[in-house]
């Protein structure tokens, strides 16, 4: 096994901080505890560059010049990808789901002014044939000369899955300098590679912890799916881990109306959250999965029974906020 590590690139601002939440904390009579990963930059903001960095690596590695990424069309992925893309002298092309024209906002504002080369697909496209999409796209990149390198949506693959498995070697560093033991670590769960790298470095470390994932799309039996697939993945690189079926934690109940779409109980929830602790969730991710957490500590659920120190990791998501201004 070669030690990918090694190749790993540095963009994200690391380690990031761990704070407690206080006042979240002394209302619910438990420790609770953030981690801001919304805070590993600015373009380079959020989990997905803890990803790019191991993904962006290999696509070196085999001497590509150019990237082909895809997402929602406020995707925070696609914008890091862009920004680093950048940085590292590779062409970016994005692939973004939208059915109508929609006004530069956002993280799609970012991808232009970042230079992105941005295709729209029909939300239709993108949920049927996107790998299809993705495969043309490579394929017409190297008829003209260039050496393309796929990254699925959120660089959920084995080697995104480096980004939070280094994480989650973090984490324990961090617990040793604080004096603190997290229990449970919960993240949200989009296309599933954050919460396999968190589960991954817990199960490999052997650290005993309990790691929750809550979707903010799809199901827990989906992304009980995506997890084992990207586990099989990583393997590949790494040397077999096992990831035990008890340990794949994840709570229904979060989605709301559906991907990137805001219930106003959701943004009310922004709100009073902006004003409890001083940190701005993103209505995507972050506020659909801290609700979940927050929702599930007051019913005393059988989730976090006995839980002493909770931490929650913030994956960013900050300009998805400003498409969504006019339904505040
Ligand atoms: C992509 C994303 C997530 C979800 O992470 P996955 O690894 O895709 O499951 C969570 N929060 C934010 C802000 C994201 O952009």
């Amino acid at each position: 096994m070669k030690d990918i590590t090694q190749a790993r690139l540095k963009l994200a601002n690391l380690p990031t901080r761990i704070d407690p939440l206080e006042n979240t904390s002394q209302w619910l009579g438990r420790n609770l505890w953030i981690k801001r990963d919304d805070q590993t930059g600015l373009e380079l903001s959020g989990n997905k560059v803890r990803k790019l960095e191991f993904a962006l690596a290999e696509a070196l590695a085999q001497g590509a010049d150019t990237i082909v990424t895809t997402g929602g069309i406020q995707s925070n992925h696609a914008r890091a990808t862009a920004a680093a893309c950048v940085r590292l002298g590779l062409e970016c092309h994005l692939i973004l789901a939208a059915d109508e024209k929609q006004p530069l906002d956002g993280n799609y504002l970012l991808d232009d002014l970042l230079g992105a080369r941005i295709r729209f697909v029909s939300a239709r496209d993108y949920a049927e044939r996107l790998s299809e999409i993705m495969e043309q796209a490579k394929a017409a990149l190297i008829a003209q000369g260039r050496t393309p390198y796929l990254i699925p949506v959120g660089a959920s693959n084995g080697i995104g899955t480096f980004g939070y498995y280094a994480a989650w070697q973090e984490i324990m560093e961090q617990e040793k300098n604080l004096g603190i033991t997290f229990d449970h670590v919960v993240c949200a769960v989009g296309s599933g590679g954050t919460c396999a790298g968190l589960m991954l470095g817990n199960a490999a470390l052997g650290s005993g912890r309990q790691v929750t994932g809550i979707p903010i799309a799809g199901d827990a039996a989906y992304f009980r799916d995506r997890i084992l697939a990207i586990t099989q993945e990583f393997s590949g690189y790494q040397g077999p881990i096992d990831l035990p079926a008890e340990q794949i934690r994840l709570i229904d109940g979060y989605v709301g109306r559906g991907y990137a779409l805001s219930t106003a109980e959701e943004l009310e929830f922004l709100r009073t959250f902006g004003r409890t602790e001083g940190i701005v969730l993103d209505p995507v991710y972050t506020g659909k999965a801290m609700r979940g957490l927050l929702t599930e500590l007051e019913k005393d659920s059988h989730w976090f029974q006995g839980a002493e120190n909770i931490l929650f990791i913030h994956t960013g998501g900050l300009f998805g906020l400003f498409p969504k201004r006019f339904q505040f």
